[in-house]
């Protein structure tokens, strides 16, 4: 693509444009455009008046170099850096899941109950969701666990650039977690291997599979979840409810998770969909 140097940026995103259609990268326009603006430092605004200026040798460079990037299916994503998840700016690393927009319903969950609770965030990942509910909600305290410390170092640094206050532990799902909390919420790993291979290139090729596969049925994690949670949530008693779980599912979990929550005890057990209309988040209390 380095030959012919265009000479806009508006003929710069159409060879790129073109590059990424003919490596079957999906919205390859939108792509080409924003991989323009990061390598330019370029806002949509500085885009409309300077569309028609011609583009630097060096800049068309930067731009091609990262487009053929592109071109192997890395994740745009991981190229740039950054995902905005709930009106956040986050920093992504591969260390780490891409934070997905279906994940902010389950933080809108969190947030409706979390006020002056102790929460506890299982499988971190790059943090967006201890940290959203630590900024956006007024909980009495954030933990966020990740078996990966590579993975913790992502949610630490977005914590700090947030300033947002959560504690990080390094565990294996529940064995570093001490104390009694009143949410525990997790979007954990829950691809079935035979989803795997159909999955995007950009997911199955460069997201970290840790994050990913959920064992033999998908639900491995779920279990760990349902009875370790039903230990460590605060009982009910007094009248009083107890603590609550909320996890992500996949659109095919809706009925085999909410099984998983009634056999380790949880009640009021309800299925919320996402906007697209598909099984997505589990909620339960004791
Ligand atoms: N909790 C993180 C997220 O929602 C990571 C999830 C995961 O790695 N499975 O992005």
């Amino acid at each position: 693509m380095t030959e012919n140097t265009p000479k806009t940026y508006r003929e710069a995103v159409q060879r790129g444009c073109e590059a990424l259609q003919e490596a079957g990268v999906p919205e390859a326009f939108l792509q080409a455009q924003q991989l323009l603006w990061y390598v330019c430092g370029m806002t949509p605004a500085d885009w409309l008046m300077r569309r028609e200026d011609s583009i630097p040798a060096g800049e068309w460079e930067a731009f091609s170099a990262v487009i053929e990037k592109r071109v192997t299916r890395i994740p745009l994503q991981y190229l740039t850096g950054e995902q905005e998840f709930m009106g956040l700016p986050f920093r992504v690393s591969p260390a780490v899941l891409i934070p997905r927009q279906d994940t902010e319903h389950l933080v809108e969950e969190a947030l409706a109950c979390c006020e002056g609770k102790r929460v506890l965030d299982m499988c971190t990942g790059s943090g967006c969701i201890a940290i959203s509910i630590a900024k956006l909600g007024k909980p009495a305290s954030v933990t966020g666990a990740d078996i990966s410390p590579e993975a913790l170092a992502v949610a630490k640094d977005n914590a700090k650039r947030l300033e947002a206050e959560v504690i990080w532990v390094q565990s294996d799902m529940f064995a570093g977690i001490a104390g009694e909390y009143d949410v525990i919420v997790s979007n954990p790993p829950y691809i079935p291997p035979e989803q795997i291979a159909g999955l995007e290139p950009e997911v199955k090729d460069y997201e970290p599979r840790i994050a990913l596969y959920g064992g033999e049925d998908g639900l491995e994690y779920y279990r760990v979840l349902v009875t370790e949670s039903a230990k460590r949530l605060r009982p009910a008693g007094n009248g009083e409810k107890g603590g609550i779980l909320m996890v992500e599912i996949g659109y095919d979990q809706g009925v085999s998770v909410p099984a998983l929550f009634r056999e380790a005890g949880f009640a009021d057990v309800r299925v919320k969909k996402d906007s697209a209309g598909l099984d997505r988040v589990v909620v339960g209390h004791l």
